[in-house]
Parts: C-alpha cells; sequence; structure tokens
C-alpha cells in the first residue's frame, strides 16, 4: 500500500499563510520587570479576589447566559442603554465577532499601520481583505489616507486610539471629521483599549459621538485599566441594532462565571482602577523625559507604555534591557514599546541607559 499519509485537511491558504503571535523573548536573565504586554503593574483587589473565590465553588454552574447582569452594569457605568453594550471574552474576540457578522467575501478592511497585530489576523478570519494605511511619523493614524482608501466593497475602517504600539491619541475633532467623511454603510471601529489612560482633554471620548453615528463601534476593555488581562472580559458599545447582531454570534457563555463574577467587582472597586491609572500617569512624563535625555527617540504617549521608533537599532536596545532583567516588546526594525506601572520601572531604566550618552 503506497498511500501516503495526507495529513489533516489544510485550512484556508490566507490563513496558513498568517504570521503567528509574538511574545516577548527570552534574554541571557530571568525577567524581573515585565514591561512586554502592556498589563496591570499589580493584581486585583480584595473584592474581586474574595468575589471570585467564592463563585469557584460553584463553578460546576454554566454563568448567566448573554451575561446580562455584567451588560447592565457597564451600561450603568457609562450612561448606555443596556441594548447599547455587548460583553465578551476580551476586546479581541468582540472585534472577531463585529467583522465575521458584518464583512463579506471580497469586502475590505482598511486598517492602522503600525497598530495591533491582531487586526489583520482578525480581517483575514473574517473572510475580508485588509487594507493598511502608514501612520504618520508621529505615530499616528494618517486619516487622509484612511478615508481615502475606503472604497466601495470597504465594510469597516479599524482605529486605535491611544494606538498600540505607538501611543498617539486621537482627537474627538479628528474622529468627528473623518465619521462625517466616511459613507454610513461602513462600519468605524474605535479600539479604545487604552482610553482609561487619556489625560489630554482635547481626545476622543467616544461615548459622545455614539448618538449621532449608528455606523460608530467602540471596543474597550477591563484588560488594561481594570487589571483583570487574564480573565479576558471586554465590552462592545454601539447602536442597539448593531449590539443585536453580533449578540447572534458570540457563543453563549462567552464570559465565564470567574470573568463574570471579577468584573462585577472590579466596576464597583474603581479606586483599584485609579490606583492602575496613577501608577502609569506618574511614570509616563518622567520615563520619556529620562529616555530623551539619553538620546533615545520617543513619541508622546496617551497609554499605560512608551514607544520607542529605534529603527535598525531596536532590536539591540530591546537585548540591552532583556540583559538588565527587562522584558520588553520588541518589534524588529521598527522600535520598542515598554510597559509602565512597575514600580522599579524607572530605576532600572536608569541602569540601562546610564552608559548612554547624555544630551542636552
Ligand atoms: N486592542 C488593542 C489595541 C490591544 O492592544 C489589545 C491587547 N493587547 C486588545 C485590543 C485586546 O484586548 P483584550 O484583552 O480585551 O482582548
Amino acid at each position: 500500500d503506497d498511500r501516503r499519509d495526507p495529513g489533516p485537511p489544510p485550512a484556508r491558504p490566507e490563513i496558513t499563510a498568517l504570521p503567528d503571535y509574538s511574545s516577548a523573548r527570552a534574554g541571557s536573565v530571568p525577567i524581573t520587570i515585565r514591561a512586554s504586554s502592556n498589563e496591570a503593574p499589580f493584581g486585583p483587589g480584595a473584592l474581586v479576589v474574595d468575589a471570585v473565590t467564592e463563585r469557584l465553588r460553584s463553578a460546576h454552574r454554566y454563568p448567566e447566559l448573554g451575561a446580562v447582569t455584567l451588560t447592565r452594569a457597564i451600561a450603568e457605568q457609562l450612561g448606555l442603554d443596556p441594548d447599547q453594550v455587548v460583553a465578551a471574552d476580551g476586546s479581541l474576540s468582540l472585534l472577531n465577532y463585529l467583522l465575521i457578522s458584518h464583512c463579506r467575501p471580497g469586502s475590505t478592511v482598511v486598517h492602522p499601520w503600525r497598530s495591533y497585530e491582531a487586526y489583520p489576523i482578525c480581517i483575514r478570519t473574517a473572510h475580508a481583505e485588509p487594507r493598511a494605511v502608514a501612520n504618520l511619523p508621529d505615530g499616528s493614524h494618517d486619516l487622509a489616507a484612511m478615508a481615502a482608501a475606503i472604497g466601495p466593497d470597504t465594510a469597516a475602517v479599524i482605529l486605535c486610539s491611544p494606538n498600540n504600539p505607538t501611543g498617539a491619541g486621537l482627537s474627538h475633532d479628528a474622529v468627528a471629521a473623518f465619521l462625517a467623511e466616511v459613507p454610513p454603510s461602513v462600519l468605524v471601529v474605535l479600539d479604545q483599549a487604552y482610553v482609561d489612560f487619556v489625560t489630554d482633554p482635547q481626545a476622543v471620548r467616544g461615548l459622545e459621538l455614539l448618538p449621532a453615528h449608528p455606523n460608530l463601534v467602540l471596543l474597550r476593555t477591563l484588560s488594561k485599566a481594570y487589571g483583570l488581562a487574564g480573565l479576558r472580559i471586554g465590552h462592545l458599545l454601539a447602536h442597539p441594532q448593531l449590539c443585536r447582531a453580533v449578540r447572534k454570534i458570540v457563543p453563549p457563555f462567552a464570559v465565564s462565571a470567574l470573568a463574570e463574577t471579577a468584573a462585577l467587582a472590579a466596576l464597583v472597586d474603581l479606586p483599584h482602577r485609579d490606583r492602575i491609572v496613577t501608577a502609569v500617569i506618574d511614570q509616563r512624563g518622567p520615563v520619556t523625559e529620562l529616555l530623551r535625555r539619553h538620546g533615545l527617540p520617543v513619541v508622546p504617549s496617551e497609554a499605560n507604555f512608551v514607544w520607542l521608533p529605534l529603527g535598525d537599532r531596536a532590536a539591540e536596545f530591546g537585548a540591552r534591557c532583556a540583559d538588565a532583567g527587562l522584558g520588553t516588546r520588541v518589534f524588529d526594525g521598527e522600535g520598542v514599546r515598554i510597559s509602565l506601572g512597575e514600580p522599579d520601572l524607572p530605576t532600572r531604566l536608569s541602569s540601562i541607559v546610564s552608559g548612554l550618552p547624555e544630551v542636552s
């Protein structure tokens, strides 16, 4: 019998061609400061830990179908109606559900680049074609070029503010002007994973634009400012009709019982969120100044990380950090992203850059 093992049935060619997700690289010494994944610098508060521990005792019970109580709590906090909210297993999953429910084969989705690496993957997963538009040199989106990239087949445009990994934010006026230009048949997805760290009073807030723009979708998460990345909770805010469509394909128990319980407690324990946000914002200016003083380029950030557009020197600086036990996220040939908030970060960075000449 010369039949060869044919292996498993192949995935769609455009799926096979996708890159694998990457994460921090191992260095020569153990990483003692983890600044590679934009996580909160400390764990959940006692309210969350107690509530989750209690809920664990009834882990044999399914969570509430459709996370109705959590959806209501989020809506109440934001001053929205619960039918404008969809909760699920992280904002990335919600982007997947949104694109799958709205794209057709042959659709295009315009997205910024460099931005969150998941965008082109989600777009391909939804049988659509990514149309990447390069950011401006300051790391912010080129909204004019993004508007120009919209064609008759465009199903959605993704904006990310503050943008991962550059940290640049969009202003309210810029997004409002963009929305006025985009045809109402095209979704405008505003990814707000880092919105809680924004301090610029001119920055887009998102919620204020929802009433006039039924094609606007906001994506938010409890992974960053609420410190619950490990539990996977995100929410989508949009027109009720759009939410109804997305809810049809969100898996019935997408938010696990522990995640749902933790989220409800975290939404009550706002002082804990504020401690995380303060730890980040307190470091943002000083860390930016420290790095610049030693001749390193740093883009002004509105997020819980800073971006160093080092180009060809990115890998070398990332390795220098790793050798000092500081885990960063290196984008080869582009730059290095360093998450903020760990109490020891400024001191460690200080000793890492101390070998570099100071510039006046
Ligand atoms: N959007 C952006 C811009 C992100 O950086 C991330 C996480 N790195 C996500 C979405 C995903 O967040 P979540 O944990 O809610 O899936």
